[in-house]
């Protein structure tokens, strides 16, 4: 199989830009060897998280999906000694295992795990105590709910950044302009009105809601990378 271009791209701007990392390879062989799906972001997209969340100085970070704690390692990091890490997962499994790998990364202090419907924990969350900083990254069929709970729980001046993640995906490679694809293919779902799943219409009713609110000012960015087509909802809480 040929390699893409843009898994190589890639590879190599992370050899410059990330740097050999125990935890994150620890976190991910032990989500590997406990199969959870391989869907966490990127390392470049991880830092990217990293770096979105140091920029506005973040102490309090929200992250809804947890799988096996790699975002939520990127964005811990990203912590002062006294921040927090509040990150929802659904699967005890999954909150199992990321315990494990946050563990292992020396975050535990830092990172609490609620495991259950991200909405449930959302709805039990005080208002008064608002994060800096979400990381929306759960069911795209929540997403609506999760962006409504973010404005109340996310200060004034604060970031919400929603993956598209598998909505987008499909589309295996790109190489030499010619499109390689797989039988999952499901590119650019939310734009095609022909898909009509949940996650889909979760997308889809999020940008309704941020084209009509006052409280956010939004935009999208695709992106490629070595987990091909993905893209990110960066939302500004104004
Ligand atoms: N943020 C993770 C990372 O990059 O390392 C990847 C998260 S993965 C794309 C999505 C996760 O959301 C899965 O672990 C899934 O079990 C969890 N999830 C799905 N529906 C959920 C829900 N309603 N509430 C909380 N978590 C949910």
């Amino acid at each position: 199989t040929v390699e893409p271009a843009w898994e190589r791209e890639d590879k190599y701007h992370a050899s410059f830009l990330t740097q050999p990392d125990e935890a994150l390879d620890f976190a991910v062989r032990n989500s590997d060897a406990n199969e959870l799906d391989p869907i966490a972001v990127t390392a470049l997209q991880g830092k990217y998280l990293n770096l979105q969340a140091r920029t506005i100085g973040a102490k309090r970070i929200l992250e809804l999906g947890t799988l096996g704690g790699y975002s939520a390692i990127w964005l811990a990091r990203a912590l002062p000694d006294d921040g927090e890490l509040i990150t929802c997962e659904y699967e005890p499994k999954h909150a199992r295992v990321a315990g494990e790998n946050i563990a292992h990364a020396g975050l535990a202090s830092k990172v609490k795990i609620l495991v259950g419907p991200a909405a449930d924990s959302l709805a039990k969350m005080d208002p008064a105590n608002k994060f800096d900083f979400a990381f929306i990254d759960a069911d795209k069929a929540g997403n609506p709910v999760y962006l409504e709970y973010c404005k109340k729980l996310v200060r004034k001046g604060g970031v919400i950044v929603s993956s598209a993640g598998w909505v987008l995906r499909g589309v295996r490679a790109v190489a030499d302009g010619r499109q390689i694809v797989d039988n999952t293919v499901r590119q650019g779902r939310v734009s095609d009105m022909s898909f009509q799943d949940e996650n889909s219409k979760g997308v889809r009713k999020m940008l309704e809601d941020l084209k009509n609110s006052t409280e956010f000012e939004a935009t999208t960015l695709q992106t490629v990378g070595e987990k091909a087509w993905d893209g990110f909802t960066y939302v500004l809480r104004v």
